[in-house]
């Protein structure tokens, strides 16, 4: 509950995100999410969890991601939309709040678009800590657009990932992405596929953008111990991953009513067998079977994550002092009379009657 009323939502804007991660450096934001998330799916049977609401369209789709605990209720917005760039726009564009469950009062708002990337690759790290081969240097990285550096540096920082093996059908993307990742210690090859990059790689990331059923990864291409990161196909007719790969691997995910509606698993039939990755982080069950399984984590973006996150930027703000108090609640002296606002606060009405 909110120490006091009158509450005042505080909010933190793109700009404030950005200064927030640059004062706190990249790689303690990737940490600093990976363990609030690995914190937060510990205590996954304290959650009121359901499967994202989703608003498709032609070109992209719209969702809204719910999740509570008994004291913190939040939602994030978020969209897809693979051909936005083509229009100057991020393909992924996200705004979240976090509410008091005792009274309903939303505590704070934020952009997520940003720190959608830095909880994806936390995420992602998350869980190849649990089911990548230890020891595992060298990461293909399919997809070279905009969550491709955040996927980079954490696997690079939380796994030791020292080799990137990069491909993407733009090779413009390819190349910002290797200018970006300049200075960061990572070693980058671009190569002319998806079956070249993936040689010799022990992790492989699929980050791709396209309303499609793509095979982005066929049987062909795996070898013994690979651990996947397939991140991109996450909608119902989005799919990066040919079905037989899924059938070679031990399948990981997130929230598994969920996931069998968006993930790479849609294409297989309700009963094939997945195991939730909470499972496994609490050690209620095995994770990689051997050092020459093949493991898959069939990413989706679960509302847990965000929730994680949004808990970090809120905790990180008020270290830094950062955000802006915002009115988005009227405040009353008298709850009942809200009618009273128009009768006594607001000039441009007075001015207009
Ligand atoms: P983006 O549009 O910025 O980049 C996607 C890149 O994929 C582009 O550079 C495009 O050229 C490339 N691409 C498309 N088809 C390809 C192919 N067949 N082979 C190789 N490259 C190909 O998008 P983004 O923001 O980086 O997001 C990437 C994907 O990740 C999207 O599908 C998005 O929906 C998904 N995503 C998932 C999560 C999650 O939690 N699982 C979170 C955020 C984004």
């Amino acid at each position: 509950m909110p120490s006091h009323h009158p509450f005042s939502t505080r909010y933190l804007s793109a700009t404030d995100v950005i200064d927030m991660v640059q004062r706190k450096g990249v790689e303690a934001c990737l940490r600093g999410i990976a363990d609030y998330i690995q914190a937060d799916f510990l205590r996954w049977g304290a959650f009121d969890k359901s499967a994202r609401v989703a608003s498709h369209s032609r070109d992209g789709v719209i969702e809204l991601m719910p999740i509570a605990d008994d004291q913190t209720y939040a939602f994030k917005y978020v969209n897809g939309h693979p051909k936005n760039t083509r229009w100057g726009l991020p393909t992924v564009m996200a705004f979240g709040v976090l509410a008091d469950v005792a009274t309903g009062a939303p505590l704070l708002l934020s952009e997520l678009t940003l720190t959608t990337a830095l909880r994806t690759a936390a995420m992602s790290a998350v869980a190849a800590r649990a089911l990548a081969r230890p020891g595992s240097r060298t990461m293909a990285l399919i997809g070279n657009g905009a969550q491709s550096e955040f996927q980079a540096l954490a696997f690079h920082h939380l796994l030791g990932i020292t080799a990137l093996r990069l491909f993407d059908t733009d090779p413009t993307a390819t190349a910002k992405l290797q200018a970006n990742l300049q200075g960061t210690g990572l070693r980058t090859v671009a190569c002319n596929s998806t079956a070249e990059a993936v040689r010799g790689a022990d992790v492989v990331t699929t980050v791709t953008a396209d309303k499609t059923n793509a095979t982005i990864l066929t049987p062909g291409m795996l070898a013994p111990g690979m651990h996947i990161n397939a991140v991109g196909g996450d909608c119902p007719g989005k799919t990066e991953l040919h079905a037989d790969v899924l059938r070679q691997a031990q399948v990981f995910v997130e929230y598994a009513p969920q996931t069998r509606i968006e993930g790479d698993i849609q294409q297989l039939p309700a009963d094939f067998g997945v195991t939730e990755l909470w499972e496994v982080l609490a050690g209620q069950h095995t994770g990689r079977a051997s050092d020459a399984a093949i493991t898959v984590f069939d990413s989706v973006g679960f509302a847990l994550e965000d929730f994680s996150a949004l808990r970090f930027l809120r905790d990180t703000a008020a270290e830094l002092g950062m955000g802006q108090p915002i009115e988005l609640i009227p405040q009353l002296s008298d709850p009942k009379n809200l009618f009273g606002l128009l009768r006594t606060h607001n000039p441009l009405l007075r001015a207009v009657a």
